[in-house]
């Protein structure tokens, strides 16, 4: 039954634009953020004969998409991108179009909660910084900048909440020199696992 509401409310199997599978030839879209192939989403899993365990998080992505809780909202794309050597930098867009899944070197490894194209009642500017090394930096301190005078502010990206209340993300920073800055709402995220790793502060909140 999940799966089939799935359908009802937009999500197609994969192999939809394929003339078997859609013989009226109407084509999909692959919804941005969202791989071609999610082992767990219900479309798949369920087909597939696994019992429902709940909406896999490109599930969520998708009927999110679809049906935003807010125009204004976007997914804070996140992106990292192999330097040379063992080294890598962070990246963040809420534009699907700056990176899509791969630009530049940039890889799409999924989005950090919502963000909002607008100042929504309780947000603030987040600031997007760069350095010499291209590493990025994201802030809600416009003045990042006097402090780590390497770093210059490129503007804003959008709004995130400075505060948390229900349906809100924390978003912890942690820095290493070989990758710079790095965000997640997950303090235990297995990127950050190994020596060379500083921070956890909570540095702004997303919506969820
Ligand atoms: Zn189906």
């Amino acid at each position: 039954m999940v799966h089939e509401i799935g359908h009802i409310i937009g999500l197609h199997h994969t192999d939809w634009q394929t003339p078997t599978a859609n013989p009226n030839n109407v084509l999909g879209v692959l919804i941005n953020g969202t791989w071609n192939v999610d082992s767990q989403s219900i479309i798949n899993h369920i087909y597939n004969g696994q019992p429902f365990n709940g909406l896999s998080g490109l599930d969520l992505l998708a009927i999110r998409t679809i049906y935003p809780l807010d125009n204004g909202e976007r997914p804070l794309y996140t992106y990292y991108k192999n330097l040379s050597g063992n080294v890598k930098l962070h990246a963040w867009t809420g534009n699907w179009n700056d990176y899509g899944f791969y630009s530049n070197g940039f890889i799409y490894r999924g989005a950090t909660g919502y963000f909002y194209n607008y100042q929504k009642s309780g947000t603030v500017p987040l600031y997007r910084f760069q350095n010499s090394l291209e590493y990025y930096y994201l802030s809600i301190d416009p003045n990042v900048h006097l402090n780590f005078p390497d770093f210059q502010n490129t503007g804003v990206i959008g709004y995130v909440y400075n505060s948390h209340s229900d349906n809100k993300l924390p978003v912890y920073e942690f820095w290493y020199s070989n990758e710079g800055h790095f965000i997640s709402n997950n303090f235990n995220d297995a990127w950050i696992s190994g020596p060379g790793w500083t921070g956890g502060r909570i540095t702004f909140y997303v919506g969820k």
